[in-house]
């Protein structure tokens, strides 16, 4: 299979679409969409620019490449939905309309999804750890690569494509990070008033909300998060600039 980049970019695209129809993405899903971009051969950057693709306004997948190719990008898009236990009501509309523009009949279609539901049970032995994606052993309690725990479903483990920002109280976002200070600052978003996580591009982004009177419990998360890049601050549903929101931290230090 010889694509260009743009095409492979557009491929990864579909699976990323399915993966996000029902409203979350799980681990095995995620792990499902990166073993079709090292099949296809496209980089980590193709997926980042599928992900933003996917994920921009009115997005519709569209088949690319040759008939071969479509038909191996509809195998995938089936296996990313099936990937979490099975192809819901959220993720079916989108693979039969696209099953629709690869020009095949119901019977083929049938035939592929038994095809990919033959594949994935043989598979069966192994699941996408929820923590760092390694491919684990069902049986396994640990995770070999990272320690974490496996004792969660994938379905569990399944995170929101989307939270809203409130609009009452201090809003602070932030996405994962290698910065020293990551790991508190998901302790303590944890334990604010109300707090989400969800998929944005490729990272996992957090918020936790604090009531306008305990900005003081917020300046806490605001320390952790010092030299972070991806970070916002809303105040009732307006972003607002960081400096504005907290300059008088600095004052008070
Ligand atoms: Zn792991």
């Amino acid at each position: 299979m010889s694509l260009s980049d743009e095409e492979k970019i557009a491929y990864l695209a579909n699976l990323v679409a399915v993966s996000r129809a029902d409203g979350s993405v799980s681990p095995n899903e995620s792990l499902a969409i990166e073993a079709a971009q090292k099949r296809i051969g496209a980089k980590k950057t193709a997926l980042r620019k599928a992900d933003a693709l996917a994920q921009s306004d009115g997005y519709i997948p569209e088949v690319v490449g040759p008939f071969s190719t479509r038909i191996g990008n509809l195998e995938d898009m089936i296996s990313v939905s099936l990937a979490d236990g099975v192809l819901d009501q959220a993720e079916k509309p989108v693979v039969l309309s696209f099953a629709k523009k690869v020009g095949i009949s119901n019977e083929q279609l049938q035939l592929i999804l038994t095809e990919v539901r033959t594949a994935l049970r043989s598979a069966e032995a192994t699941r996408a750890c929820p923590s760092c994606l390694a491919k684990v052993s069902r049986e396994a309690k640990f995770c070999p690569e990272c320690g974490g725990s496996l004792d969660i479903s994938d379905k569990a483990a399944a995170v929101a494509v989307e939270y809203t920002i409130p609009s009452a109280g201090i809003a602070i976002e932030f996405a994962e990070s290698t910065a020293s200070g990551f790991i508190d600052a998901v302790r303590k978003a944890k334990d604010a008033p109300e707090n989400a996580e969800c998929v944005k591009g490729t990272k996992t982004w957090y918020m936790a909300v604090w009531p306008k009177e305990q900005i003081l419990e917020a300046a806490k998360l605001v320390e952790d998060l010092k030299g972070m890049r991806n970070r916002k601050v809303w105040v009732d549903a307006k972003e607002s600039r960081w400096d504005e929101v907290f300059g008088f931290t600095w004052c008070s230090e």
